[in-house]
């Protein structure tokens, strides 16, 4: 241990410690650590979370923007000799360079959740799980089904990604400081979709910005003021028996995967070997 001051809380870097060991016991639980696992925490801060992640996996990397943290992290880090500390920001850092197979854990900056989580995602064929806390309000948008009101373009990508589930609340009592809001833990497992190329993800991806643009038009009205071709639209959404005055939130998953072949055609097939390329 080093003898520095813990560093005072900056509120902007989101930084609301977490101070409840049960918290953190049942965010280890969630996580399913074996000694063998590679574990990636983004904002590691205290190191509260970072501590028992060392003990129950084979290698922690822990990436902070905070100089000051880092700092007072190092001068810790000796007891744990399967932690790396990386010193920035984790919408730069090179996640495609992490091991297959890679279990992320943190909790997250709250102004970062939702940016961050579309970027790991991007990689879910070298993540196997993801336990993260976040607000309690995206976790709902995480699990939303459609015909709701926190339904829309995060629920319809991440479940496109993982199957999500909400695992339990955390209330602002076990931070320091208090955030404003409660929070929840996620987890998070990602699907092996072997269609799932850049290009049809980022096809799929761009329909489903584009239905949700205009969340109060019709589907067709919201794509065709996105730039899509109406005639191409009302055909496909006739040949998926789905009604021409239907909204984005009313389309599933599904509906939404099926939108995307009709639209830009039926998914390219990877080549097998280069599966591991594909990001
Ligand atoms: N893991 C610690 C805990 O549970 O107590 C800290 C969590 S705190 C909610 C979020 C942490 O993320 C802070 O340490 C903050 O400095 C760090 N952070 C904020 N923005 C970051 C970024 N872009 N990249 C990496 N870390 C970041």
């Amino acid at each position: 241990m080093g003898d520095s001051p813990v560093p005072a809380a900056i509120k902007h870097l989101g930084q609301n410690f977490l101070i409840d060991h049960n918290i953190v016991r049942k965010i280890i639980t969630l996580a399913e650590l074996f000694p063998n696992d590679n574990v990636l925490e983004i904002g590691p801060g205290q190191g509260i979370l970072t501590d028992a992640l060392c003990r129950s996996a084979g290698r922690v990397t822990a990436i902070e923007i905070d100089p000051r943290l880092h700092a007072y992290l190092t001068e810790r880090q000796t007891q744990f000799q399967n932690l790396t500390l990386v010193l920035g920001d984790a919408m730069t850092y090179p996640i495609e360079d992490l091991p297959s197979g890679t279990i992320v854990v943190a909790n997250l900056p709250y102004y970062l959740s939702t940016p961050i989580l579309f970027r790991l995602l991007e990689q879910q064929h070298r993540i196997t799980r993801l336990v993260l806390m976040l607000q309690n309000e995206v976790a709902d948008r995480l699990v939303a089904k459609s015909g709701g009101s926190a339904y829309g373009v995060l629920s319809v990508m991440a479940q496109y990604s993982a199957d999500i589930t909400k695992a339990f609340k955390v209330s602002p009592q076990c931070f320091r400081p208090r955030p404003d809001v409660d929070s929840a833990v996620v987890l998070l497992r990602t699907k092996v979709r072997i269609e799932q190329t850049r290009k049809n993800r980022d096809q799929f991806a761009s329909t489903v910005r584009a239905a949700f643009a205009h969340r109060r038009k019709t589907l067709v009205n919201s794509l065709r003021d996105q730039g899509y071709d109406q005639k191409h639209v009302v055909a496909a959404l006739t040949a998926l028996h789905l009604s021409l005055s239907i909204r984005a939130e009313h389309l599933s998953l599904e509906d939404f995967i099926a939108l995307t072949h009709q639209i830009h055609g039926p998914p390219h097939s990877p080549d097998l070997r280069q599966l591991d390329q594909l990001s």
